[in-house]
């Protein structure tokens, strides 16, 4: 049975650019792919990579979609290599909508709606934040650390604690910034805090050389051994090796998975499932596609429910892009009114 696949490119603005640790972003770049199959039904997926997190580039998978043709087989698609995870994570996305995908068959049933994670600036910013997004329903908080004087973000701590309505949830965020010594301190500040985790306080990259890769890993584990507060690993989950391999390691930390980063979801997700792993659903900075596909994912996971790291929208220019947005919850009828279809017109 042959498929009809198409892609489009997208570019597509933030309403205000993104920093990041390689810099600042302006414009999300990505592929919106169409299957169809020889019934009518059409079925959507979103390639929606972030290279200096280590996935392929736009470049790389579309190059892939274009040796694949118009026409494709499923095996073919299940055949596209594993490093390029965010394409693989695509073509199983619209597959798995053509209904033929049996592995996604749930037996457990989805909760009505999920609790989302409000973000905070960096900084004293923060403080000024924390009411207004406790007013709307907020109750887990997402403060970004590690970004100026370690000294000035630990006094400013208990203020950002004193700020929270109470039986709130605070997750910090520190992208890999601290050194072992930094992680320490943060953590045994941590300790009696209701400080819910603390996300990738150490992180080494590639370029920076196995040893130091090595090194980074051993201080995390280190560190999740040393003290109460649990450790999510962000930037240490590239893809599902990432995860296969800290789960053989039997991390005991939290895993924030970014769907749209884990090649065909369904058997790394089977695998955390069945390691009782904890995990936090994270963005990608997708469109509504790759957000639909995301969001279906941690709706139908059955473990510990986990505050969702979504809170991103609005974030295009145009909102015809954004996934649900503004509030505390998400919504199951909210993912499943997400319309993938709007998206590829538009890019028309
Ligand atoms: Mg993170």
């Amino acid at each position: 049975m042959a498929l009809r696949l198409l892609y489009r490119r997208y570019t597509l603005p933030f309403r205000a650019p993104v920093r990041t640790a390689h810099g600042v972003w302006a414009e999300r770049t990505g592929l919106i792919v169409r299957l169809e199959d020889g019934a009518g039904r059409v079925g959507y997926g979103e390639v929606a990579p972030i290279p200096w997190f280590g996935t392929e580039t736009v470049e790389e998978a579309e190059a892939a979609l274009s040796v694949l043709g118009e026409w494709v087989k499923p095996e073919q698609l299940a055949a596209v290599p594993v490093k390029l995870g965010c394409l693989r994570f695509a073509l199983a996305g619209a597959f798995g909508e053509l209904g033929q995908d049996e592995r996604l068959v749930k037996d457990n049933p989805s909760p009505p709606y999920l609790a989302v994670a409000a973000l905070l600036p960096a900084g004293r910013a923060a403080l000024a934040q924390i009411g207004p997004k406790a007013e709307l329903g907020f109750r887990t908080f997402k403060w970004k650390v590690g970004v100026g004087d370690i000294a000035d973000e630990l006094s400013l701590l208990d203020d950002v604690i004193g700020e929270l309505p109470s039986g709130s949830k605070l997750r910090l965020d520190a992208n890999g910034a601290w050194d072992r010594r930094q992680a320490g301190r943060w953590l045994e500040r941590a300790a009696e805090r209701p400080i819910e985790f603390i996300e990738q306080p150490c992180f080494a990259e590639a370029s920076q050389g196995a040893a130091q890769c090595a090194r980074m890993e051993d201080a995390l584990r280190g560190l999740a051994g040393d003290f109460p507060t649990p450790i999510a690993l962000d930037e240490s989950l590239v893809g599902a090796h990432d995860v296969e391999r800290w789960l053989a390691a039997d991390w005991p930390g939290i895993f924030v998975i970014k769907p749209a980063l884990l090649g065909d979801p369904a058997p790394v997700l089977a695998r955390l499932a069945a390691a009782k792993a904890d995990v936090v659903f994270s963005s990608a900075l997708e469109t509504a596609v790759g957000a639909q596909a995301a969001l279906q994912l941690a709706f139908a996971w059955a473990g510990k429910p986990r505050a969702l790291g979504f809170g991103v929208w609005p974030l295009f220019t145009d909102s015809v892009f954004d996934g649900p947005f503004g509030a505390p919850f998400i919504r199951a009828e909210d993912v499943a009114r997400l319309n993938p279809e709007a998206v590829w017109t538009a890019l028309n």
